[in-house]
């Protein structure tokens, strides 16, 4: 059994797939060939946003938003601390400092509560000046952006979403990626719309903040890349992975209809009470880019996993280090440092299989070992 099935999805278009490759090839325009622009288009169709530019990867995206702000040294932006490296990473490399916030009570998103209490502290103190708030809309659920817009607003904060995990989420008739100032994900081949490589993109409806991204993501460029008239990145969509995407995101809506009746399976099925399940606020769609359950203790969390892998069933944990407890941010500057549910789930929470080639007998097995556990 795979944790994700990638095998799988290139099979179920494998025809498609090859052809659109075998096309690049013939034309040979590796960077920046007409793919590119053709798939950003289908991406912003489909988020419903009016520009999407697309990147090297997903912290390069987190990064580009943040020089398009012009974000740096001095400037404070929060950000989850319970999420994956890149999206605090993103921060210290435009020379900005990371404030981590802690996470809901009833869930892995950031705490607007702990945010509001954060951007408070930071403004009485000598931190920095605040500028931002990335949040993440972590294992595939949006993050509450009717609270977080608010903070933003009154704060006067660049409201930025990581939606590396969201693509396919959604909030009402809102699609993940379309939420905040700027938008950003990644397609790694894991997440819920992957290619197959490095990729990523920035997604806004402010046209002046696409035009800076495209300039940036091409070594600042002006009139043309010999032009030069800020300092940016090497961050472009290579052409095969464009091609690839183009033939991946036709199937990606019945892919998350698939995730979701997974996911309601798993509902529906485990019936332990030792497990705290996914639970979708009301109006909230999910991409369930991971399924996660929260074991009752550290040893519980272990003792299901070992379960769970004797019987072939593979596990992951995201995240057993939340942002605060790296190595790398031992000296980070901090306000009021007690993450008590991030670190509660650092301890406790765990992955099982989820993917859209997940059968019906292998749900029906894990929800079995996990019932019997
Ligand atoms: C994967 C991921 C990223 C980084 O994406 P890459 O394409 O690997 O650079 C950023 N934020 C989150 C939440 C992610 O899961």
């Amino acid at each position: 059994m795979q944790f994700i099935d990638l095998r799988a999805q290139y099979l179920s278009a494998k025809d498609q797939i090859d052809s659109a490759v075998q096309r690049v090839l013939a034309h040979g325009s590796y960077i920046m060939g007409p793919e590119v622009e053709e798939f950003e288009e289908l991406l912003a169709n489909y988020v419903g946003v009016k520009n999407v530019i697309s990147c090297g990867n997903g912290t390069d995206a987190i990064q580009l938003s943040l020089m398009a702000q012009e974000i740096g040294p001095g400037d404070v932006v929060f950000c989850p601390t319970f999420t994956f490296f890149a999206t605090m990473e993103a921060i210290s490399l435009v020379g900005a400092t990371p404030i981590f916030v802690d996470s809901e009570p009833s869930g892995f998103n950031i705490c607007p509560q702990n945010l509001a209490s954060k951007i408070h502290e930071v403004k009485q103190g000598k931190l920095g000046k605040p500028k931002a708030i990335l949040a993440v809309d972590l294992f595939g659920l949006p993050a509450n952006y009717v609270a977080l817009s608010k903070l933003a607003e009154e704060n006067e904060l660049t409201l930025i979403e990581d939606a590396a995990q969201g693509m396919g989420g959604s909030i009402v008739k809102r699609k993940a990626g379309s939420f905040g100032d700027i938008a950003t994900t990644s397609f790694f081949p894991a997440k819920p719309l992957g290619c197959y490589g490095d990729g990523g993109a920035v997604l806004t409806n402010d046209d002046d903040i696409a035009n800076k991204v495209r300039s940036l993501r091409v070594h600042g460029k002006g009139e043309n890349k010999y032009d030069n008239i800020r300092i940016g990145l090497n961050s472009r969509l290579d052409t095969l992975q464009a091609a690839i995407l183009i033939q991946k995101i036709r199937l990606f809506p019945s892919e998350v209809e698939r995730r979701n009746v997974v996911a309601s399976k798993y509902l529906d099925g485990i019936s332990s009470n030792a497990l705290g399940l996914p639970k979708l606020p009301s109006g909230f769609g999910s991409s369930w880019a991971q399924y996660t359950l929260l074991a009752e203790s550290f040893e519980h969390r272990a003792g299901i996993m070992q379960k769970l892998k004797n019987e072939g069933i593979p596990t992951a944990v995201y995240y057993a280090k939340c942002g605060h407890q790296q190595t790398a941010y031992e000296r980070n500057a901090s306000v009021d440092a007690s993450f008590p549910n991030a670190e509660c789930y650092s301890e406790r929470a765990f992955s099982i299989p989820m993917h859209p080639f997940l059968e019906d007998e292998m749900i029906t097995k894990i929800i079995s070992v996990l019932n019997k556990y």
